[in-house]
Parts: structure tokens; C-alpha cells; sequence
């Protein structure tokens, strides 16, 4: 069922405790945690606790858990000093864009220069 947790999910265990992160920002609903292969000086995902499988399920099924998602990943972006000059919000949906992980996820990157067009 949507929201529900899934057993073979990594980001799910994250959640319960069961996969180590370094947590750095916690709410009621979300949680925020280091990238363990980081791409720029601040690389943070940000994913809701439910478990819903990319952007468009998310804002689909829950928009309010949406919401909550891009609330917190700009309350990372601002205590981890990259608001100015600014940074990049992520989701990599569907595995031809690179999406590796299928519980949704914001990567918040910042801290160096951001080429536009990403690669
Ligand atoms: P994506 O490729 O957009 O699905 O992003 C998945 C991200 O999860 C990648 O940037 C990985 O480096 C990251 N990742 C994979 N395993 C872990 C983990 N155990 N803790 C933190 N980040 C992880
Ligand atoms: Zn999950």
C-alpha cells in the first residue's frame, strides 16, 4: 500500500534505525542525512519516513509529505550555509536518470560551482 514501509527498501531501513546514516535534520515526517558517496562539499538527501517511490508518487499521494520534503531540504540548505549563492534540489526519477534508490529522495547539493546543464 502506498506509505507503507517495504522490507527490501534501503531508505526504509534508514528510517527504522536498521542502516546507519548521519542524520541532520529529523521532523515528524521527514528525515535528512548525509550522501554516502557525496558529489559536492554539502550533498544531502532529504526523503519522507513513508515510503513512496519517486516525485510524482509522492506529490500524487501525499502532497502534503511533498511539501514537508521541500520545506526541510531548504532548512538543510540554510544550516548548511549554501542558501547564497545558492544550491541544486535533485530527484533523479526513473533508473535512465539514475535513480538507484526507489524511495523517494531530494538531493540537496551545494558548496561549489553547479554547472547548468547538469551532466
Ligand atoms: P539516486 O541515484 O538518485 O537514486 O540516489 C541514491 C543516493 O543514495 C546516491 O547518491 C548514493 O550515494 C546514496 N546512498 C546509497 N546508499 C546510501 C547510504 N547507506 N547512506 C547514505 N546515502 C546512500
Ligand atoms: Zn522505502
Amino acid at each position: 500500500m502506498a506509505g507503507e514501509p517495504r522490507v527490501d527498501c534501503l531508505f526504509c531501513k534508514i528510517v527504522a534505525n536498521e542502516v546507519p546514516a548521519t542524520v541532520v535534520r529529523e521532523t515528524d515526517t521527514v528525515v535528512a542525512f548525509r550522501d554516502i558517496n557525496p558529489q559536492a562539499p554539502t550533498h544531502v538527501l532529504v526523503i519522507p519516513k513513508a515510503h513512496y517511490r519517486d516525485a510524482l508518487d509522492l506529490a500524487a499521494g501525499a502532497p502534503e509529505l511533498a511539501a514537508d520534503v521541500l520545506r526541510v531540504a531548504g532548512e538543510v540548505a540554510a544550516q548548511e550555509s549554501v542558501t547564497d549563492p545558492g544550491y541544486r534540489i535533485v530527484f533523479n526519477t526513473g533508473a535512465g536518470a539514475g535513480q538507484t534508490v526507489f524511495h523517494v529522495h531530494a538531493h540537496i547539493l551545494g558548496g561549489r560551482g553547479l554547472e547548468w546543464p547538469p551532466g
